[in-house]
Parts: structure tokens; C-alpha cells; sequence
């Protein structure tokens, strides 16, 4: 069989702990019991505040996944806030919902 996550060939339906844990952030990206492993991502792209995690879309819109690089110093409300863009399918507006980093 396959990764259900990134079509590898697998004995299981996933062919590591990352692509199990990326199938659970994409099914309810807003639960925090996700941020651990959001945060152990690998970094797919560096933006002007924060490293890209995660980007996909599916029945309910577009999102990206970021863990910010802004702390309180810098006037962010979080430290290395999670945060998640998402827009609604059929809409043009990216809302951003950000929360604390357990690993920051
Ligand atoms: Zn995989």
C-alpha cells in the first residue's frame, strides 16, 4: 500500500510519524493538541515574520500553517506564535488565527 500522506510505498497507511502527524494537523489545524508536531516541522518556506509549515487546500478553503519568528518584543502577542491563515473556499480573505507556542 501507500502513504495516505505522501504516496510512498508503506506497510501501514503512513510511512513515518511525520506523515501521520501532518494527515492530523490538516484535519483540525485549529486543535492545539497539534501544536507540538506543528512546531517540529521541517520549515518549507521562510517568510518576512514567521517559517511556512504547512499549505494545502481542501474542501473547506486554502491554509498555511506558520510558527512565527516575532516574540513579545517585538509587539506580537505570542512568542513563536502558531499561527493558521485560513481562507474560505469561495472567499478572497485570509484569516489569521494565532495562539501560544508550546515549544517557544
Ligand atoms: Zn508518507
Amino acid at each position: 500500500m501507500t502513504c495516505e500522506q505522501c504516496g510512498k510505498p508503506t506497510d501501514g497507511p503512513f510511512c513515518s510519524v511525520r506523515c501521520a502527524d501532518i494527515t492530523t494537523i490538516k484535519r483540525d489545524p485549529h486543535n492545539r493538541r497539534n501544536d507540538r508536531a506543528i512546531a517540529a516541522l521541517p520549515t518549507i518556506e521562510a517568510g518576512q515574520f514567521g517559517n511556512l509549515k504547512l499549505a494545502w487546500t481542501d474542501v473547506r478553503g486554502d491554509y498555511r500553517v506558520w510558527v512565527s519568528r516575532m516574540t513579545c518584543e517585538d509587539g506580537a502577542r505570542f512568542d513563536r506564535a502558531i499561527e493558521v491563515e485560513q481562507r474560505q473556499a469561495g472567499s478572497d480573505e485570509w484569516v489569521t488565527h494565532d495562539r501560544p507556542n508550546p515549544m517557544a
